[in-house]
């Protein structure tokens, strides 16, 4: 199989697996637990922690461990805004986040919560100015994702935590597709919480993590004394050593991201040349190195899918998570493009695993099968120069 979907999840490394079994079948006390297996099980979840902490450059105490970056954002957003000071009970979200948190802010605004969306332009980059617009001094917390999961496009994530803290709210930062893709310090940006998930980094599913800038006020969601009393119930300590073993095996990560950007724009240039109806979203604007969302004229996205499949390639169409659906992803919404085309759009995520010998592959024999198609079906698309 061509693996060409590393947006969705990654294979868990070996050394993760290697770590995680000895702690699945030996050291399964519970961490909590005053006796020596449980003491050894909590050396081991410091060692994690710490791990976790030098390669983010952030404190041990700042690491909140939960089952993933869908808890993580939630944690995030209710806690801080619970914490926020009465008077400020505003959030501001982008309108291409993630669409487990997009449900989030509709339920809070059932809730009689005031949600804004920060919008796009049509480069799927965020409108600054209409954000610097909606951050005012009522907002409790902004919450931004630092790439977007199908365009791959990044976002200004300091020019908002600015305007954030400028107008006194708390900004989150959704780095799930972000961190292991490009380098990553908790510092640099200056959010006060920034939320992850393992899978997406060769760890395991089911684990992630918030980080929180020491000080910040938080509530907590799930309630317990774990994790310093900010996320409650037993740690899942296999699944948390195997993410920080994943995080210290990232290697070099902008070398990393030059390769796998020059085997993408290889690829989005021979399939451009092969198939001039190709049109690439957010192809002149920063965006993750791997991430190829792209239309073959207005072709369907099950039909490319199904070619895609019968070559043994495994590509998505956007955001796994409404792939089995037939409505438009919303960030191409967001982006006004025609539903017509975006119910096209087919995304390409290249990752560690990705070869030279992959893009050839695909570029030798995709343009053959989809080509006559396209005849049949002519494109009102502009073809990309
Ligand atoms: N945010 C973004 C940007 C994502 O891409 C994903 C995963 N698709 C999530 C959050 C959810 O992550 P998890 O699977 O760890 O809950």
């Amino acid at each position: 199989m061509t693996y060409l979907d590393h947006n969705a999840t990654t294979p868990p490394a070996p050394e993760v697996i290697a770590a995680m079994l000895p702690v699945l079948a030996k050291l399964w006390a519970n961490a909590s637990s005053r006796h020596g297996p449980g003491q050894e099980a909590k050396r081991a979840l410091s060692r994690a922690r710490a791990t976790v902490a030098r390669v983010l450059g952030c404190k041990p105490s700042e690491v909140i461990f939960t089952s993933g970056a869908t808890e993580a954002n939630h944690l995030a957003v209710r806690g801080l805004l619970e914490a926020a000071p009465a008077g400020r009970k505003r959030v501001v979200l982008s309108s291409v986040e993630h669409a487990g948190h997009l449900r989030l802010a509709r339920a809070l605004a059932q809730n009689g919560v005031s949600v804004d969306l920060m919008p796009v332009l049509a480069n799927g980059a965020l409108d600054l100015g209409a954000a610097r617009a909606l951050i005012g001094p009522d907002v409790a917390l902004v919450s931004l994702m630092a790439a977007n999961n199908e365009t791959g496009v990044l976002m200004p994530v300091a020019e908002v935590a600015a305007l954030s803290h400028a107008a006194g709210a708390s900004l989150h930062v959704d780095a799930t597709q972000f961190i292991g893709k490009l380098p990553f310090d908790f510092s640099t940006w200056g959010a006060d919480a920034v939320s992850f998930s393992g899978h997406k980094l060769h760890g395991p599913k089911g684990v992630g993590a918030l980080l929180l800038r020491q000080g910040v006020a938080l509530v907590a969601q799930i309630v317990g004394s774990q994790e310093r009393g900010r996320r409650g119930g037993t740690e899942n300590l296999a699944a948390i050593v195997g993410l920080s073993v994943a995080l210290e095996h990232l290697g070099d990560v902008a070398q990393d991201a030059q390769r796998v950007s020059n085997l993408r724009d290889a690829l989005e240039s021979g399939l451009c040349q092969a198939l001039p109806a190709t049109h690439i979203w957010g192809r002149h604007v920063p965006r993750l190195p791997g991430t190829s969302y792209l239309r073959f004229g207005k072709l369907s996205v099950d039909v490319v899918l199904q070619r895609l499949e019968r070559l043994g390639i495994a590509a998505s169409s956007g955001a796994a998570c409404s792939s089995a659906g037939s409505a438009p992803s919303h960030v191409l919404t967001a982006m006004g493009v025609p539903t017509d085309e975006a119910l096209a759009a087919v995304r390409l995520s290249l990752g560690r695993t990705s070869t030279a010998a992959d893009m050839q592959y695909l570029l030798k024999n995709l343009p053959p099968l989809l080509a006559p198609l396209l005849q049949e079906a002519p494109t009102t698309a502009t073809p990309f120069t």
